[in-house]
């Protein structure tokens, strides 16, 4: 009788980000030998270099926007400031509280073999890291994705800032240009333009946040501009960017017109790419630079490794990688009751204020699919809170089948990403619009606009 081959490990995952954190801490739990390797920083994206950071100084943002323009409810805010340095202490604090970030210790400590140094497949069983050879029965490849520049003449011999090197930056620039209007983007945007910065957000798209609906962009290029000073240069094409004294000159093409500005950075939020350059076609994964391809049970063409996260190059959220990462060890350890991912009320975010968030499928998925659908918007000034917070910049938008079935809906207001939650559970249970107005929602909560508008339809 044959002998099975011998591997060194049960499972390899490739990358300590999210996609891959999840899988690894539930298979060495399970009592298989696991290994996981890290070309950066362990704990990947999230806590170290995006979610976490971003978070915190847009929470100092948010906090210092709201009680500079305090008069109105009789606080004193003249002398009202802050030190950048300190602010980038408190968000150094808040990657570190996570436990998850740089920390390779974590891993150790449930028993997961641990290596530094980027992974490449030699065979469909063996991968190199740093010249030592690993074998494993089976991989979960989570390398998640990175920044690319797009093709702007003068670009390569310019310096610009990246998400993850803004964010290291010692005070912000007096002027920035930032290409992409995309959710970092205009997240970042926001951060800046409070703390003083001059800045232009260019999208080739004719509104930004293109991933959302309509009126979504409309609103936030209106608040943006009008409370923050941004502005957005829509429908533009960055053509060339070259060096000006200290800082840059950037040329750019809006309506047919060419203009110029002079800022001080450029900062490149246009889209990240899967990162696939790990050898793959040696393990006979199939892949193209749009990500990796996976079944429905996240297993790639070869079918003892997996993928998940953003290296699968079709959603870019750390609760989607987390998802995918735990269906990917379900599937490994119980390969006899495979399951599959179910990304139905999977939320899409913008931490703004107000904050963007929506579920299920926008307008214009409804369109491309041609489903006949009803649609109702709450505007946030019809409720109490909008009174008592004085504000109105917002709604609640909900779509239904036409027998009333929830299926997609966008929340634009303050704690959106606490709101949408409501009505991600509605979409995933197939609730009605009636039965989502039938349910109290608190008075002088913001989610009293999701009754309303649910009661429009229901
Ligand atoms: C600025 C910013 C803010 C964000 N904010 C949010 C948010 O608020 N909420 C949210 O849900 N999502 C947010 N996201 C998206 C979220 O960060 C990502 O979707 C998530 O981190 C993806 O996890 P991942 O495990 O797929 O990839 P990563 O976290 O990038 O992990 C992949 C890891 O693999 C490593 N790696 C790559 N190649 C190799 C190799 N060959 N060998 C070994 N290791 C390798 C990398 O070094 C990396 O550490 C944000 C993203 C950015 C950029």
């Amino acid at each position: 009788m044959a002998k099975k081959p011998t591997f060194d490990y049960d499972l390899i995952v490739i990358g300590s980000g999210a996609g891959g954190s999840a899988a690894a801490t539930i298979a060495a739990r399970d009592g298989k030998r696991v290994a996981i390797i890290e070309a950066d920083t362990f704990g990947g994206d999230s806590p170290n270099w995006s979610d976490v950071p971003t978070k915190a100084l847009l929470h100092v943002a948010q906090l210092y926007d709201e009680a500079r323009h305090g008069a109105r409810f009789g606080l004193r805010s003249s002398t009202l400031g802050y030190n950048y340095p300190s602010l980038r202490t408190w968000k150094d604090l808040a990657v570190k509280r996570t436990g998850a970030g740089g920390n390779r210790r974590y891993y150790e400590n449930e028993g997961i073999a641990t290596f530094t140094g980027a992974a490449h497949f030699l065979t469909p069983n063996e991968i190199t890291v740093n010249r030592r050879h690993l074998t494993g029965a089976h991989f979960l490849v989570a390398t998640g994705s990175h920044w690319v520049a797009p093709n702007i003449q003068g670009l390569s011999d310019v310096s610009y800032l990246t998400p993850r090197t803004i964010l290291e930056a010692m005070r912000p620039p007096k002027s920035l240009y930032i290409i992409g209007a995309g959710t970092i983007g205009v997240e970042i945007a926001q951060l800046m333009a409070i703390f003083g910065t001059k800045v232009y957000l260019a999208e080739i798209a004719s509104r930004i946040l293109p991933q959302e609906d309509e009126e979504v962009g409309a609103l936030l290029e209106r608040t943006l501009k009008e409370q923050k000073g941004i502005t957005s240069l829509t429908q533009t094409r960055t053509l060339m960017v070259v060096k000006d004294g200290v800082g840059k000159r950037v040329t750019f093409s809006r309506g047919g017109i060419e203009k110029s500005v002079h800022v001080d950075d450029i900062l490149i939020a246009t889209g990240r790419i899967p990162t696939v350059d790990l050898g793959l076609e040696n393990a006979s994964v199939a892949y193209t630079p749009k990500g990796i391809e996976v079944n429905a049970h996240l297993q790639t063409t070869a079918r003892h490794i997996f993928a998940a996260g953003d290296v699968l190059g079709h959603s870019s959220h750390t609760h989607t990688a987390l998802l995918e990462s735990r269906v990917a060890a379900h599937n490994l350890l119980h390969p006899k009751s495979k399951i599959s991912p179910d990304y139905t009320a999977s939320p899409r975010l913008t931490f703004t204020f107000p904050g963007v968030a929506s579920v299920g499928l926008s307008e214009d998925d409804c369109a491309k699919r041609d489903l006949a659908v009803q649609k109702a918007i709450a505007p946030l000034n019809i409720i109490a809170r909008s009174n008592t917070s004085d504000f109105r910049d917002g709604f609640v938008k909900i779509i239904t089948d036409k027998k009333g079935v929830l299926l997609g809906a966008t929340v634009v207001a303050p704690g959106a990403s606490e709101i949408v939650h409501d009505l991600a559970l509605a979409i995933k249970y197939q609730l009605t619009a009636r039965q989502l107005a039938e349910t109290p929602h608190a008075f002088l909560s913001w989610s009293e606009a999701v009754r309303v508008a649910a009661a429009k339809l229901g």
